[in-house]
């Protein structure tokens, strides 16, 4: 290749990151306005490159504060969404994380940027072969990366300090409460059709908070599917 065509490609590819580094950033500010206040999931969000976890044909829409269809009939969820439930969450770098719904790893990704140990499951397999080898590409590392059904969370790395459910339960499953440490928290779109943002703060043993926070709506959360 001439050194000409080099250095042109080299700069397209520069723009391109400009570009949606600067989208990115709007974006952020756009989250700011809609009332999302913690700073380190505006900066976690700030360092995430949305388009390289969206449907090729759809990245140009990638900084749009919407939710998109990717593989296996599923959604990459709305950035305003994703911010909310990490406020939700609170999570600090110690935290053990666990979300079920890896989908297109957009959450994990930001999940990897408040805390070291983050584990995820998807229960689609052409979901969560996709994303494998996205996170292997870009540098991603959760703790673990399962393919199976998270409705049953994960017992064997059990109890967690955080766990965000990001599809629409009917309601909520007992393990994933089972596996909160004391004072730990769940968060969890509640539903059918549509859902209630739910945070559940576990304080004791046997008991648990209850919090409710607006509407949402997200794909549902399938039990016993794989
Ligand atoms: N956080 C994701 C949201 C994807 S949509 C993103 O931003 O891309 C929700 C995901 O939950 C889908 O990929 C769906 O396949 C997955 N899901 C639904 N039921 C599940 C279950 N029981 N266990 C694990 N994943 C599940």
């Amino acid at each position: 290749m001439s050194h000409f065509k080099k250095t042109a490609l080299l700069l397209s590819s520069m723009n391109e990151t400009t570009k949606h580094q600067g989208q990115r950033r709007q974006l952020i500010e756009s989250l700011r306005t809609k009332g999302i206040e913690s700073e380190s999931v505006l900066k976690a969000m700030l360092a995430v490159p949305r388009h390289l976890f969206m449907d090729p044909s759809l990245i140009n829409f990638a900084y749009e504060d919407n939710a998109y269809p990717i593989a296996a009939e599923q959604t990459i969820s709305q950035p305003y969404t994703v911010a909310f439930q990490s406020e939700l969450l609170a999570v600090s770098e110690t935290h053990k994380v666990l979300e079920i719904g890896t989908g297109s790893g957009y959450q994990t990704a930001v999940l990897l940027g408040l805390s070291t140990q983050v584990f995820t499951i998807e229960r689609q397999q052409a979901l969560f072969k996709q994303t494998q080898r996205l996170f292997s590409q870009l540098g991603y590392r959760p703790k673990k990366h399962l393919f199976g059904d998270g409705y049953k969370g994960l017992p064997t790395e059990a109890p967690f300090d955080r766990i965000i459910v990001t599809a629409g339960a009917p309601q909520v499953p007992k393990a994933l409460l089972n596996q909160l440490a004391i004072g730990g928290k769940l968060v969890i779109p509640i539903g059918d059709k549509e859902q209630i943002m739910t945070r559940f703060i576990r304080t004791s043993k046997v008991s648990f908070d209850k919090e409710e926070f607006g509407r949402f709506r997200f794909v549902p959360l399938l039990e016993n599917k794989n």
